[in-house]
């Protein structure tokens, strides 16, 4: 395989609190830590494996601010060789259609690229869209949620996972895949790999360098945008039954007033 290019993106810590900008209600990355995704975790992962048994490299592709880099050299740590970082102010607010037009033609910059690998649904936005837009931009086959990935010569083959079941699914490369949390376990970072990632080229381009226009992208061009938030109501503590001989009665009258049975 020529070239493995990997989406990834950085997202607020699911463990800290994750708070929406006033007027705007853009996500606050900076009242957050900011962690690489899990899920690209894994997309680099099943990238590094691919290498590891066909050869040629893995490029990590993000579109997001300066502090992205964190994340980008704990990919490289894990075992990339490159990374390409798309970073303008423009890009802020942009939407999943936008978000995957400005990698579309990022990735055009980068050479030899067979296989695109993203995962399935991001952590923060959880769109769930971005690799099939992407596909279509430009024009390739897309093997969306796989929880199993093989490569036979110019072929893929994976098992696409969701709610009806389990599909044997195949293309032809150059080819976009998008993977679930059950694809592989990703390695940590060894101490060899974060020493040498301060050393691997990450090539940061502007939205002009790529021939993206800024008023193609960002919150003021974007075709979908969020017009008000309510935070989920906090959960209450449930009702206690205690067993005194009558407990599947309490349980059956329980479930007649909320109108379950
Ligand atoms: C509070 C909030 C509100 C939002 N409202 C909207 C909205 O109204 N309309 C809308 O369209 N979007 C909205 N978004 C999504 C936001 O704009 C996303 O960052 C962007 O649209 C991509 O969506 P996603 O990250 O959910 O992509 P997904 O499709 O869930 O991501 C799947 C995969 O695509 C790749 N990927 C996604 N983004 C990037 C990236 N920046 N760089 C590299 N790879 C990437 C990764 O591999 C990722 O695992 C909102 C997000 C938040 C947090």
């Amino acid at each position: 395989m020529t070239n493995v290019v990997v989406l990834i993106k950085q997202v607020p810590d699911t463990w800290s609190e994750r708070k929406l900008t006033e007027g705007d209600f853009t996500l606050d990355r900076e009242s957050a830590d900011a962690v690489l995704d899990e899920i690209n975790e894994r997309a680099v992962e099943e990238a590094l494996q691919i290498k590891e048994a066909t050869g040629g490299e893995v490029t990590l592709l993000t579109v997001g601010p300066q502090r992205a880099n964190e994340a980008i050299r704990k990919a490289l740590s894990m075992g990339a060789d490159k990374a390409v970082h798309v970073k303008d102010d423009a890009v802020h607010g942009s939407d999943a259609v936008q978000t995957a037009w400005i990698l579309a033609r990022a990735l055009g910059t980068i050479e030899g690229v067979e296989l695109v690998i993203a995962g399935n649904e991001a952590t923060d936005g959880r769109v769930g869209a971005v690799p099939a837009i992407l596909a279509e931009y430009l024009g390739l086959p897309q093997l969306t949620h796989l929880r199993k990935l093989t490569v036979e010569g110019d072929t893929l083959k994976g098992e696409r996972e969701t709610d009806e079941g389990i599909f044997e699914v195949e293309a032809s490369l150059p080819a976009i895949v998008s993977v679930n949390e059950k694809i592989n376990e990703p390695r940590f970072p060894s101490f060899k790999g974060i020493m040498a990632a301060k050393k691997k080229p990450v090539d940061v381009l502007t939205l002009a360098e790529i021939g993206v226009e800024a008023d193609e992208v960002g919150l003021a061009n974007a075709g979908s945008s969020v017009t008000s938030v309510t935070p989920k109501a906090a959960k209450a503590a449930g009702e206690k039954v205690t067993d005194e001989g009558d407990g599947g009665t309490k349980v059956a009258q329980y479930l007649i007033a909320q109108k379950i049975i």
